[in-house]
């Protein structure tokens, strides 16, 4: 299980290779694994797409949700810690992803956890009380025994991001085209002041829908401007955000 689960998380860091056999060829076995949020491939198709899939329909600790009933656990606020690093970029078709050499990090339940790539959904996936925000970033980290903790950021419409705008400025116009990101990104940016969190357990929330995952949403947003936005939607050219999941007696702790 924990060998299965460090192979799909293996894949999934390596930027969902799914889409990258040619969709010119109407092979009928690869293709049929291509998922996506619209028509065939759409959220609610995803089990029918792989038997690597089922989780996605079965499991009852599925990603995003709505967070809200939340009990005070006295969650001490995220010491993260952020490191110089170099990346690469690239929008395969599901999201724009930064994958990172030397990102940040910080310790949870004891054990260290380190950023492995960072990922944008538009709009947000997770709400916070029935919330919507235009734009929620993803920061997948992992411990040295391949768990998962991903660092949810949630963006609301104001001032432009100019760490947001780096990223924007290097976006490959072809997809699946990774890129160098040549320019140094401060990951502080990216991070309020205020890193009080809600936590959960959770799934991935693309295909295999992998479960054991520790949830982290930041709950003060960061501002993104408009145009920036805009920018984000035009470049996946269709929503990606999975539609909620029950909660089935999870809880929220803040
Ligand atoms: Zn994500």
């Amino acid at each position: 299980m924990i060998k299965k689960l460090i192979c799909t998380l293996t894949l999934f860091l390596a930027g969902t290779p799914a889409l990258q056999a040619s969709p010119s060829t109407p092979s009928l076995s690869p293709a049929a694994t291509v998922w996506s949020y619209e028509g065939k491939g759409s959220p609610e198709h995803w089990s029918e797409l792989s038997d690597e899939f089922q989780t996605c329909k079965k499991g009852h600790f599925q990603s995003p949700i709505d967070i809200n009933h939340v009990i005070k656990g006295n969650l001490p606020p995220l010491d993260m810690v952020f490191h110089t690093q170099s990346e690469s970029i690239v929008n395969n078709g599901h999201t724009i992803q930064v994958m990172v050499k030397d990102g940040e990090d910080f310790l949870l339940d004891g054990q260290q956890f380190t950023l492995q790539q960072f990922h944008f959904h538009t709009p947000s996936e997770n709400l916070i009380n029935g919330k919507s925000f235009p734009l929620e970033a993803h920061f997948v980290h992992s411990n040295p025994q391949g768990e998962v903790a991903v660092v949810a950021v949630m963006f609301e419409e104001g001032e432009v991001n100019p760490q947001l705008e780096t990223i924007l400025q290097k976006l490959p116009k072809a997809q699946n085209k990774v890129e160098p990101l040549e320019a140094v990104i401060d990951l502080g940016a990216f991070f309020p002041q205020d890193k009080h969190y809600y936590r959960f357990s959770g799934s991935l929330t693309t295909p295999p829908c992998t479960e054991g995952l520790r949830w982290l949403v930041i709950k003060q947003p960061e501002t993104i401007s408009k145009a920036q936005i805009t920018a984000f939607q035009q470049a996946l050219k269709h929503a990606n955000n999975r539609p909620l999941q029950p909660l089935h007696g999870r809880m929220i702790v803040e």
